[in-house]
């Protein structure tokens, strides 16, 4: 009984002891570092990690909307995500709000709309692994094509909640209707069919092609596009992954947030970096990881993840991220930053002066010398490159879901 299950004693050095029970043995079998820590982990260090299958769901006639903010996940300093679906025609209804929103398509395809303070428009169509990017005070729609489509949000503060938006429902509903009256040249008994109460998410129908609906009134369209088609990103290919940067300098209109995407062959491992201008919002889209952060004074902790949980790296800490399952592994890091940036160990090493090096490693110049050499950025290496290879490596990755 007991003995056939995993408990937290840890094999390199005997610690620990048999856990009788009662547990919930599920979550210690999704959580192999935390049951049995590294024997490297240390001090006291904040949760990092929080699922999306832990977070209310709000659940609405044609979707459903969940959010990781600062209540669900303290240690988050910058950032706040939403997770959201929608029914092929279902509207997120016109809204804006103080934070800026960038938005990643997980699955299906959807149109977003927006109008700059300009009012110069925008409208576009979104597939899995494209983005959107609203600054700000900038109003926009969603709304679910064919497909329908489930999305994450990211908002530029910590304690958003995407319960608090400004709707174009609740305004008329809060406003006198002799002032929309006037507002809308109408009588007001020519208000009758507006909404009575707050829209937020609702059903309607899949709408036309956009040459079909667009406005012949229309001003010009916004100069730089809100959306970013992930195949406009150069990746930075390594063996055992890639990596696409999007911020400001390829997807101008994203003038808050920056990301990079992260695919990890099975076998390999985003190598030990730190950021040194923003704490990172982790989002696992596929398959499973540990990351263990370096928070200073050696402070250390390790974390299980798989898909669609969220991590969180205080800012500057340092950590890698292990491919621990037997596919690749996909996941986005994200920073309230405009500009992407990273500092990696091996590339610091590969750089100082070899003396430097050799007298803090306690090492050999020999040593020194068949350390990587990092001439061009290596963000993932291989943890055990005779892992078996995916349709990654091999150069037939399937677009279709995008990534
Ligand atoms: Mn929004
Ligand atoms: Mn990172």
């Amino acid at each position: 009984m007991d003995k056939d299950k995993i408990q937290p004693i840890r094999k390199s050095d005997g610690k620990g002891w048999i856990d009788h029970g009662p547990r919930n043995y599920n979550r210690d079998l999704e959580n192999p570092n935390i049951l049995i820590p590294p024997s490297t982990d240390s001090g006291t260090l904040s949760n990092l990690r929080f699922s999306f299958s832990d977070a209310h769901q709000r659940l609405e006639e044609g979707g459903w909307a969940r959010e990781i903010t600062n209540r669900e996940l303290p240690a988050s300093t910058d950032l706040t995500g939403v997770n959201m679906a929608l029914e092929p025609g279902a509207y997120r209804e016109m809204h804006w709000h103080k934070e800026a929103e960038w938005g990643l398509m997980l699955y299906g395809n959807a149109r977003v709309t927006s109008v700059d303070e300009h009012g110069r428009y925008f409208i576009d169509d979104v597939k899995a692994g494209d983005l959107w990017n609203f600054e700000a005070g900038i109003p926009h729609s969603i709304q679910g094509l064919d497909q329908g489509c489930e999305f994450l949000l990211v908002f530029s503060e910590p304690d958003f909640s995407e319960n608090n938006t400004f709707l174009l429902s609740d305004w008329l509903i809060h406003t006198p209707k002799d002032i929309i009256a006037a507002n809308f040249n109408k009588n007001i008994g020519d208000l009758e069919p507006l909404p009575r109460e707050q829209k937020y998410i609702f059903r309607a129908n899949v709408p036309g092609a956009i040459n079909e609906v667009k406005r012949d009134s229309a001003e010009e369209p916004v100069p730089s596009p809100f959306t970013f088609h992930m195949e406009q990103a150069k990746p930075i290919q390594c063996e055992a992954g890639r990596v696409r940067i999007v911020d400001v300098t390829n997807f101008p209109a994203a003038k808050t947030i920056s990301a990079a995407f992260v695919e990890v062959e099975p076998g390999g491992m985003r190598e030990l970096h730190w950021h040194p201008n923003a704490a990172e919002w982790q989002y696992y889209i596929q398959g499973k990881a540990k990351m263990t952060v370096f928070n200073s004074d050696g402070v250390a902790r390790t974390f299980d993840f798989q898909a669609g949980d969220v991590g969180v790296v205080p800012n500057v800490a340092g950590h890698y991220i292990l491919n621990t399952g037997d596919e690749p592994l996909v996941f986005v890091e994200i920073f309230r930053n405009p500009i992407y940036s990273d500092i990696s160990l091996n590339r610091w090493l590969a750089t100082t002066p070899k003396q430097i090096v050799c007298d803090h490693l306690n090492v050999t110049n020999q040593f020194v010398n068949s350390l990587p050499d990092e001439k061009t950025p290596t963000p993932v290496v291989w943890y055990k490159k005779d892992a078996k290879k995916s349709s990654l490596s091999k150069g037939n990755n399937d677009n279709t879901s995008g990534w």
